[in-house]
């Protein structure tokens, strides 16, 4: 989206297919904060940072850190009006870029074939095939577009996340709602952790983090909501009846095993074909990969429309990979960071998550 939109301020058409039958077709999901020189940054180049500072909330970046049995360890509140990290509803950040573009929805893809000399053909799943100059792969970790150019797929972190949420806490759920505060609240045991994160409008996400073998999951609906939850209940056992709570009073759950692709992901260039986000670089969910994602699609965008130095769009193939070193660069020293994170997060030690809360987040 970011890349789209980027494109169209510099008066380019930009074609995006979206497989999900509408804007509305699914929950977009928790909220994201968004960095001062990564998402704020691409905000900036779509024209789009003063209606995001609207939109957005500083003080959701303050975060509690608790010990399992429930005392606080850390207290961090961010000064008012703090603009380094602002936290956004994905809702509210997917309807901000989205304004003019005109999304084809329901257009899945299914697989993408380089042109014998250049551009490419997009196959979809309803049967028909359109060729465009270039295509630009921003469809994620199972991404469609990337066999095009690479063989790699994504690997198991051994982590798995279960996400609930919560509904209108400050009316339903005031207890819970004092224990979430402003922003985060969050617990690390032995290779577990618990994180409740605020988003607007009175909604908690809740993720339950853990180490487990897959066993042949993928990510979705977990439908027998009692058996999630009493499997969680006893992976959690003996945490503080508040943090539990943040579990019991879910409304329903969410499996999402975290993959990765590996740190230093990169292809030979194909033309005509590209990728961004985590279709190139998927990574642990450490704060990073949206940020990424958006950066990416606006630095491809003006690399188009604009041409190195701001010479003109006459060099689409070099524009592009140029594009492709400054993103393997950037995503390679990010998944360093986020897999290091992983490890110390969810760790047989939980005194490693709150060292790098310490090292990230100093008093
Ligand atoms: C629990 C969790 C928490 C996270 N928290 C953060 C955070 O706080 N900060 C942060 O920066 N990142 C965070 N991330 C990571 C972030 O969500 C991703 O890195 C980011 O969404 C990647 O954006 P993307 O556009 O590359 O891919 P996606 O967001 O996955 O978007 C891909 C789009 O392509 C569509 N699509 C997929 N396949 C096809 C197809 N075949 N045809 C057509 N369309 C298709 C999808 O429907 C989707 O709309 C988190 C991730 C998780 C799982």
């Amino acid at each position: 989206m970011t890349f789209a939109r980027v494109m169209h301020r510099h008066g380019y058409p930009v074609a995006v297919f979206e497989r999900d039958p509408a804007r509305g077709a699914r929950p977009p999901g928790g909220t994201l904060d968004l960095h001062e020189g990564l998402g704020q940054l691409a905000l900036d180049k779509a024209g789009l940072l003063t209606p995001f500072r609207a939109m957005s909330r500083p003080e959701g970046q303050t975060m509690r850190i608790l010990a399992t049995d429930g005392t606080v360890l850390r207290d961090w509140r961010p000064r008012p009006g703090e603009p380094a990290n602002p936290e956004i509803d994905r809702g509210d950040l997917r309807d901000l870029l989205l304004g003019p573009l005109d999304v084809q929805w329901g257009r899945g893809v299914t697989r993408v074939v380089p042109g014998a000399r250049d551009g490419a053909v997009i196959h979809f799943a309803d049967g028909r095939h359109e060729t465009f100059d270039l295509v630009v792969g921003a469809d994620g970790a199972w991404s469609r577009v990337r066999p095009a150019v690479s063989t790699v797929t994504p690997h198991y972190t051994g982590v798995t996340v279960v996400e609930t949420s919560l509904d209108d806490v400050d009316t339903r759920h005031p207890d819970l709602a004092r224990l979430v505060g402003d922003g985060s609240v969050a617990a690390y045991g032995v290779n577990r952790g618990l994180v409740a994160q605020r988003n607007s409008g009175g909604g908690v996400k809740v993720y339950a983090q853990f180490r487990a073998p897959l066993d042949g999951h993928t990510s979705g609906d977990l439908t027998d909501a009692e058996a999630v939850l009493s499997g969680l209940l006893a992976r959690y056992d003996g945490w503080a009846d508040a943090l539990l709570d943040l579990l019991r009073r879910g409304t329903a759950f969410i499996r999402r095993p975290l993959y990765v692709l590996p740190v230093s992901h990169a292809w030979t260039h194909v033309p005509g074909v590209t990728l961004l986000g985590d279709a190139a670089h998927l990574m642990p969910p450490l704060g990073a990969g949206a940020n990424l994602a958006m950066l990416d699609g606006a630095e491809l965008a003006e690399a188009l429309a604009t041409g190195p130095e701001g010479t003109g769009p006459q060099d689409m193939a070099g524009a592009v990979r140029a594009f492709e070193e400054d993103m393997w660069a950037r995503a390679s020293r990010w998944a360093k960071i986020t897999a290091a994170g992983l490890e110390r997060l969810v760790s047989p030690d939980p005194a490693q998550a709150l060292a790098l809360f310490d090292q990230v987040q100093p008093a």
